[in-house]
């Protein structure tokens, strides 16, 4: 019989009570779905693109933003490209570029050489873009992202990640950052955080995938940390979510320039584009190529007035 999803497309935040510690589950299955079903790609980049896409739901989870993290595992072997976006609030997205035989049960890193871990927070206020680039440390998502974490960002995390290719789910578990300077907090209190971190590590190190995938979240968080005081809150919805709009096929058209766009149109008498994430399909036929020709000269024309 097939598992049905207990809590599905739900993030919920926890932590434990008088300790520095937090932590979030997240189950994907419409949004898995929805995100994945319409692309052809083989089983084995579904499911490490559904771990993925868990990941980046956990993280956001962790960042006070407003706007969108992309996380990109980027390669140079049969394997080129792995790409996640999650909002702020948990719309997701993803697809995979690849080049060659990928047999379903392959170990997706072995498909990788001078493989690259690229991670992107793009505020929607028009803030800083901060990207993150770091050699890919490990041989499975979670360790590269726990890697990743403890070097560039000096917090330690732990992820538990699955998917079973109709599912995916993941844990994230977070030391907080001291708060107060280490030379006014007594020892005990050090050594007490210490423990209280290694604690939940080992318990939740104890979780099978299908705990994680069909357990509910209030079952799951009672049989692996009953004997400590966790406070759970309030879940959140995920979903697809792509923010393609014709707006933006046009302004990365319009980066091709004028000559590059001329010669689509000399070849194939329209332009089209699909949307490698949501299938989209966008045309624009020599009328719509020409404005975007002229809008093209007159951005141009003011940026050399100003
Ligand atoms: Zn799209």
């Amino acid at each position: 019989m097939k598992k049905i999803s207990t809590n599905p497309d739900t993030l919920q935040r926890f932590l434990f009570e008088n300790t520095p510690v937090r932590g979030n589950l997240v189950n994907l299955t419409n949004t898995f779905h929805m995100a994945l079903d319409k692309q052809h790609m083989p089983k084995g980049l579904k499911r490490a693109l559904g771990e993925l896409m868990a990941a980046s739901a956990l993280l956001t989870a962790t960042l006070k933003m407003n706007g969108s993290l992309v996380l990109q595992i980027q390669g140079k072997g049969i394997l080129k490209l792995l790409v996640v976006e999650c909002t702020s609030e948990f719309g997701i997205r993803a697809t995979a570029k690849w080049n060659g035989d990928i047999h379903d049960e392959q170990n997706l890193f072995e498909l990788i050489e001078h493989g690259q871990f690229v991670i992107t927070l793009d505020p929607k206020d028009g803030g800083q873009t901060y990207q993150g680039i770091v050699p890919i440390e490990g041989d499975d998502i979670s360790t590269i992202l726990e890697n990743y974490m403890l070097r560039s960002e000096q917090i330690e995390t732990k992820i538990w990640l699955c998917c079973d290719g109709d599912t995916a789910a993941g844990m994230l578990l977070q030391k907080l950052p001291d708060t107060m300077n280490q030379v006014t907090q007594s020892e005990d209190k050090v050594e007490h955080d210490i423990d209280a971190w290694n604690r939940a590590g080992h318990l939740a190190d104890t979780v099978t995938d299908d705990e994680l995938l069909y357990l509910p979240t209030e079952t799951l968080i009672h049989r692996l940390f009953h004997e400590e005081d966790v406070r759970l809150f309030e879940a959140s919805n995920t979903k697809f979510f792509c923010s393609c709009t014709r707006t933006s096929v046009a302004n990365m058209l319009r980066m091709l320039g004028e000559d590059e766009i001329t010669s689509i149109l000399e070849e194939q008498g329209k332009i089209e584009v699909n949307c490698d994430f949501c299938n989209t399909h966008y045309e624009f036929d020599q009328v719509d190529a020409a404005q975007l020709i002229a809008s093209d000269l007159s951005a141009r024309g003011s940026k050399e007035i100003h």
